[in-house]
């Protein structure tokens, strides 16, 4: 039984398909993942568009016995063209999106809103911190981020002006004692209450907290080596946002008052 569908998604993959058709992976808090055909995208100007990171409301025409699903309209909502301003926006919104399909469609809704809602934010100036919020939001979904109060492995409370170091067996931050990488993956007193309050309210409001671009910089990179170590995830993109933001230096660490500047 063949049947038309509709929904909010975004499209957060675009692939060559044949010779003159595209596929597309919709991320929709309706369907979770789908891979949809765009007949003649790749050749036809009457064919329907839809390029990476169109959000709309999405028609699409199911073929059961061919077991394919068929773009037959959309109406948009935002092409999100913020997105092209530079080669950081780019790979920033390409890992967003590598996050999203390593997740395979579980917990739609919530990378949904994440998504969308971040995807505005990226601008050549804002690109980090747009990733730190969504990372450790896509961690925090996932049930794996930290809470940044106590040591999983032995439960004491951090200290204030604590560095926290990385358990190997646990996966996890931790305490200076539990540290198993010989202070190798460090996160500063200051570091650590920007994720703790990041959690702690939503991505929006996360977003207008002041940090300097440098501890933007090595934040963007913790949680992204976070995302990697927790997760075991490869992701390409990161290595290339990355090599664009290189020649910034690690963490900055105050021991003493466990405030930066
Ligand atoms: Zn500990």
């Amino acid at each position: 039984m063949d049947r038309n569908e509709s929904a909010p998604a975004i499209v957060i993959k675009s692939e060559r398909y044949k010779e003159r058709d595209r596929i597309i992976t919709l991320l929709s808090p309706v369907w979770g993942l789908r891979r949809v055909v765009v007949y003649g995208a790749q050749k036809s100007r009457k064919a329907v568009k839809a390029s990476l990171y169109t959000e709309a409301v999405f028609h699409i025409y199911e073929n059961r016995e061919r077991r394919q699903t068929s773009l037959v309209d959309l109406n948009i909502i935002s092409i999100h063209e913020n997105v092209s301003e530079s080669l950081e926006t780019s790979f920033a919104a390409s890992l967003m999106c590598e996050i999203i399909m390593k997740e395979r469609g579980e917990d739609a809704p919530a990378y949904y809103s994440l998504l969308t809602g971040l995807i505005d934010t990226l601008c050549a100036e804002n690109y980090r911190r747009s990733v730190i919020q969504f990372v450790i939001r896509a961690l925090d979904i996932s049930g794996l981020a930290p809470d940044f109060i106590r040591c999983p492995d032995c439960g004491r409370r951090y200290a204030e002006a604590e560095i926290l170091g990385f358990s190997r067996s646990g996966l996890t931050p931790c305490c200076s004692d539990c540290d198993s990488m010989s202070g190798s993956f460090i996160l500063p007193p200051n570091a650590r209450r920007y994720l703790k309050d990041s959690l702690s309210c939503d991505a929006q409001k996360a977003m207008s907290f002041e940090i300097s671009q440098r501890m933007e910089t090595s934040l963007m990179r913790y949680t992204i080596r976070l995302y990697r170590m927790v997760t075991s995830a490869e992701l390409k993109s990161a290595l290339m946002l990355s090599e664009l933001s290189a020649g910034t230096q690690e963490l900055d660490v105050v021991v003493s008052t466990g405030n930066k500047r």
